[in-house]
């Protein structure tokens, strides 16, 4: 009975334990088979959120869970495929904004920059990006002393002009365009800073060119019409006066025309349309020539100021060949004018001596008087159009104040340069050098 009974509660505790341990053994295979997918797709999705989207589940399983696991590849490559589309989108911008000659900056609305292209930090002499990120735009272009709020930089459609501080004292307009969200919330603004010192010299110049010309043009006319009223009223009875009369209406006249044909050179040269028909020369032998011209005139007495001796000294070795590339016709107006200059400003005579010297790569051809020279603060000025040390004196020996300026016109369009040194009451001497061309091959001698 003992034996049966053992043996029934092995039976039981068989038939109990070896299904438990089944069941535990199922058990655990099924959390394992759910389980492993699941992470699967857990380390996936970690991988998504850090930007790796080259990593794929391999679940296959027809149920819920593969489906998901389907949807997950598929996100993970649309994300992949809009990432980059955004970084090209960024990447373009970011070129576009650094290559941009205009300086462009994001701010909020607070006027706090969060975007600067490298134009912005240039033309505001920024060093580098951090220093203006998070500055406010108020400080930085200091609109505050030009009493510019913010609100008013939003508002004006044109802008503002501001002078940043800096070596080159530039020039700024500053326009903004609000970023507005879809609700219409102005969530900040794109501010172009652009370089307008230029254009801003242009309209200058321009302006002060227009009321030269008239001022010019209106001197003679109103002394011409004077003369001629003058004669209407009787004087043209009395010959001699009516001679005189008609005579400095003819030189207003002729000074006149002098001066409307430089300004139509100077025009055609504004608009590069004069063309230059240039050819190697033999310098040495073009100076000659043009020299040779003044010394008959001298001899002939045919100079301003007849009375007064004046000396050409050729201060070089004429037999030397050294070779330029010039329009001689042009080039020619540019050495008449510069002695012509030495000889209208050395009233009392003197000598003039012309240099011709050659460095590395360049000829420089230089006049030197001996006459009233040239103050200091009017040097760099006197290659500008209409200025004249002293009005009056270049006015009566029928100077224009154009000649210089056409003649640096002329010398920078053959690729050379002209300066002046001068001083008062000792004299001046211009330097115009040209690119020296090679002798190597045949030439045209001047002649
Ligand atoms: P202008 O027709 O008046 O001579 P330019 O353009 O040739 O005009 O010269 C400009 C000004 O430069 C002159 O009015 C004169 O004041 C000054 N200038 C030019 N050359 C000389 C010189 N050799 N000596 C003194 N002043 C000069």
């Amino acid at each position: 009975i003992y034996e049966s009974i053992a043996n029934i509660t092995n039976m039981f505790v068989g038939a109990l334990f070896i299904p438990l341990l089944m069941a535990i053994m199922i058990g655990f295979l099924m959390v394992h088979l759910l389980t492993r997918p699941i992470t699967e797709l857990a380390e996936q999705t970690e991988q998504i959120t850090k930007g790796n989207y080259s990593i794929k589940n391999s679940i296959k399983s027809k149920d819920e869970i593969g489906i998901l696991a389907t949807q997950i590849n598929d996100l993970s490559d649309t994300i992949a495929s809009e990432t980059a589309t955004s970084n090209m989108e960024s990447d373009r911008l970011n070129s576009l904004l650094s290559n941009m000659t205009d300086g462009v900056l994001a701010i909020t609305r607070d006027g706090t920059i969060t975007v600067i292209n490298q134009a912005a930090l240039d033309l505001l002499h920024i060093p580098r990006t951090d220093k203006a990120v998070g500055k406010n735009i108020s400080d930085l272009l200091k609109l505050v002393d030009k009493k510019i709020t913010l609100r008013k930089l939003f508002q004006s459609i044109r802008g503002f002009v501001v002078e940043p501080d800096g070596p080159d004292g530039v020039t700024l307009n500053v326009v903004a365009s609000l970023v507005r969200r879809q609700s219409g919330f102005i969530s900040g603004a794109v501010v172009v800073l652009r370089d307008v010192t230029r254009q801003l010299k242009l309209e200058n110049d321009q302006k002060n060119f227009v009321s030269n010309v008239s001022h010019e043009l209106r001197t003679p006319l109103t002394s011409v019409n004077s003369y001629i009223e003058t004669l209407q009223e009787g004087a043209l009875t009395q010959k001699k006066i009516a001679r005189e009369f008609l005579g400095v209406a003819h030189d207003e006249t002729q000074r006149m025309i002098h001066m409307i044909n430089d300004l139509l050179e100077l025009s055609r040269m504004d608009q590069g349309r004069t063309k230059m028909d240039t050819e190697a020369v033999n310098f040495t032998k073009f100076i000659n020539y043009v020299l040779d011209r003044f010394d008959v005139m001298f001899k002939q007495g045919h100079s301003m100021h007849s009375d007064n001796h004046y000396k050409i000294i050729r201060n070089y070795d004429q037999k030397k060949s050294c070779y330029v590339e010039i329009d001689s016709d042009k080039f020619m107006q540019v050495v008449d004018n510069v002695i012509n200059n030495a000889i209208n400003y050395s009233p009392d005579g003197g000598n003039i001596e012309i240099g011709i010297n050659e460095t590395d790569d360049s000829i420089i051809l230089s006049i030197k008087d001996h006459g009233l020279g040239i103050p200091k603060k009017d040097l760099e000025n006197v290659f500008t159009r209409f200025y004249r040390v002293d009005k009056s004196r270049a006015r009566k020996q029928g100077g224009t104040g154009l000649g210089l300026a056409i003649s640096k016109e002329v010398v920078e369009a053959l690729h050379g340069k002209i300066r002046v040194e001068s001083t008062v009451n000792v004299g001046t001497t211009f330097f115009i050098s040209l690119p020296k061309v090679d002798t190597s091959s045949s030439r045209f001698d001047f002649s």
